[in-house]
Order: structure tokens, then sequence, then C-alpha cells
């Protein structure tokens, strides 16, 4: 991990900001307003992604704000200039799922992942602006998908990794019926200022916990335990070196105004004294090409790939990792170029480790 890429994968695109939902943990500072992306920006993306997408696989994921509060016309204006060989994705929090939603779904090729936490009582955090609880409409909306046949993952905030909660998380996301499934211990980022550190014993018990959940019934992809296994199989190959890629995807985050956030969407809205707000440049103005190329011009970038150097140095996680994101630690520790975080000793230390539990445990009872 040396640089930022010039070519993405994907491109984070923010249709509107606003959301129908006031989750306590939102990061996001403009959730109440509806400034809505114009098709000149969706032009503008477009003009690269085709591109790309016609050198190999490229996808564009619509994020918020609530992508379906954009409503579906504006979606398809937004949509209508890229060509079929892009992949799209949403993520949605699904209480606006509907029949028609899900015939957009299947017409557009539109692959969704819904965020929901867990069970009823996990979701005490998701309300809306009235401070009603939402779970029943995302329950609602789910339903919907699977009466339609939409297959869609799902993406799950641990507010509390309890490892006594690990295998009923998972068990509901297997009857949830989503068909892969991200976990992510909640973040103290953007707006949301809640603490995230917790006892490293009870988080990389509760990964250990959900490994051996995953372990009983596999039928969901389980993103965080497969990376791990995967790295841990590649590093007694000895190929773990060729497993992380040789440069930060710079996963360009494309505001509803043709901003240009690079490597960490959860800085796109912010502005600070020192790093301004964190934009690249602005795709009205200059081809995301030339954004991209351009990446280490960008100060705060510079400041961050000094950090994963001193990870690279000092972290023996690191072959792991890679560094993590930038976002985290700027939210956590008000700079770029710090190491350790919350985040990461939640989410990708305790990860690995809780997941070698599991393996050793396993290894003992055999
Ligand atoms: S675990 Fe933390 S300190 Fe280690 S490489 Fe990742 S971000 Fe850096």
């Amino acid at each position: 991990m040396r640089g930022v890429a010039e070519r993405p994968a994907y491109v984070v695109m923010q249709p509107t900001t606003l959301c129908n939902l006031d989750c306590a943990y939102c990061y996001l500072p403009l959730r109440a307003a509806n400034r809505r992306m114009s098709v000149p920006v969706a032009e503008a993306v477009a003009a690269a992604a085709n591109g790309w997408a016609a050198e190999g696989r490229f996808s564009v994921v619509w994020h918020g704000g609530e992508p379906l509060a954009a409503g579906r016309a504006h979606l398809a204006a937004l949509m209508a200039p890229f060509d079929p060989a892009v992949e799209h994705h949403v993520q949605t929090n699904a209480t606006l799922v509907d029949d028609r939603w899900c015939a957009f779904f299947a017409d557009h090729d539109m692959r969704v992942s819904v965020s929901v936490d867990g069970p009823r009582a996990h979701n005490a955090a998701r309300v809306d602006r009235g401070g009603r609880p939402a779970y029943d409409r995302i329950a609602a909306g789910v339903a919907a998908l699977r009466r339609h046949g939409v297959a869609f993952s799902a993406l799950c905030v641990v507010s509390d990794p309890a490892p006594e909660a690990a295998a009923a998380l998972y068990g509901y996301f297997l009857d949830l019926g989503c068909d892969v499934l991200g976990i992510n211990i909640e973040e103290q980022e953007g707006v949301n200022a809640r603490a995230n550190a917790h006892d490293p014993a009870r988080v990389r018990a509760f990964w250990a916990a959900l490994t051996a959940a995953w372990r009983r019934d596999p039928r969901v992809h389980l993103r965080e335990v497969e990376w791990t296994l995967r790295y841990a199989a590649a590093v007694l190959d000895g190929t773990e070196d060729a497993l992380l890629p040789r440069q930060f995807d710079p996963v360009p985050t494309v505001a509803h105004d043709g901003g240009v956030v690079l490597l960490s969407p959860e800085l796109a809205g912010f502005t600070d004294p020192r790093y301004g707000d964190f934009s690249s440049g602005n795709v009205l103005r200059t081809p995301l090409p030339a954004i991209l190329a351009a990446a280490t011009d960008t100060g705060w970038v510079r400041e961050f790939l000094r950090g994963v150097e001193g990870c690279r140095a000092g972290c023996d996680y690191f072959g792991f990792c890679g560094g993590a994101h930038a976002a985290n630690r700027y939210f956590e520790i008000g700079r770029f170029d710090g190491t350790v975080t919350n985040h990461c000793q939640n989410s990708k230390i305790r990860l690995l480790e809780g997941v070698l539990d599991h393996v050793d445990a396993h290894e003992r009872d055999r």
C-alpha cells in the first residue's frame, strides 16, 4: 500500500443529502436538508465511469442521505448517462422500499444493500425525526424485496459488541434472507460523537463467537470473517503480500454539488480550519480522472499517507489492515497522521485476533 491509485474500482454518489430517518449514530451533517444532485454532475461522472467500465468491472454506489429519498424519477435521470456496463449498487435503510421500488431495482439491474442492525431491540438507535422507531418500516421494505425475489446484502452497525449476543445476531441475518453480511462496530465519526472504546477482550470474544456461529451455518457470506480467513490462508501459503492492493483505492465520493472527497465518504460535507472542506475538486469544473491524478495535491491526503507509513513502521497488523480509513483517524484524533484508533482496534486488530481464537479453539477440539 503506497500512494493512491488513479483508477478507482467504484465511485460513491450522493443523489440527495436527505434522509427520512435520524439515527442516533448517523455521521451525516446535512441529512435533514434535501440538496439533490443535478444531472450534469451525473453526466460528468459518467464520462469517466463509462470508460473505466469498458476496461473492466466498475460500479457506482448510490449512497446518501437515503438515496431512495431522491425519488425514482430523479434517480433514473441520474443513472441515465451511465453505460449498461456500469454496475449500480444502492445502500438503503429500506423504509421506502415497496413494490414500485422493487420493479425499479429489477429494471435497472441494481444491487441492493440494506442497513439493518439485527433484531428489533438492536435497532433502538434507528428512529425518524419524530423519534418513532423505524424497525417495522425496515422489515416491511425487506419483505417487499423478498416478495419480489430481489437479492440483497445487509450492513449491520453493532453498538455493543457483546459476545453472548453474536450467535443470535448472525441467526437473525440467516433468517432475514440476505446473501452477504457486513458488520460495522459503531464508529465515532462525522456528527456522531458517541464513544467507541470497548473492552478489548470483549470485542475479541465477539468476533470469535460470530465466527463460530458462521462456521456452523455459513449460508451468508460474512464479509469481515471471510476476508480474515482469506488473509490467514495467504499467510500460511506465503502469499499475503499479494492480497492487499498495491495502492489505496481513491474511493471518490461525489457529493450532490459535484464536489469530490477522496478515500473516506464520511468526510464529505465537513469543513476544518486546517483542511478546508476536504474536497479535491469538482466534477463540474475538472474531469474526474484529472482530480484523481492529482490526489496527493490535497494536503490531508498527503498527511494520511504519512500516517500509513507510521502504521507500516510500527504496527504488527499492517499486513492485514493496510492502514484502515482516513475518516476514523480524523474524527477520533483530529489528524490524519496518527495511527491506532478505537476503530482499528475494534474492527481490525480484535477481528484478526478473534477469528484466530476461533481457529485455535476449533483445532484444540479436533
Ligand atoms: S490496525 Fe491501526 S495502527 Fe495497525 S495498520 Fe491498521 S490503522 Fe494502522
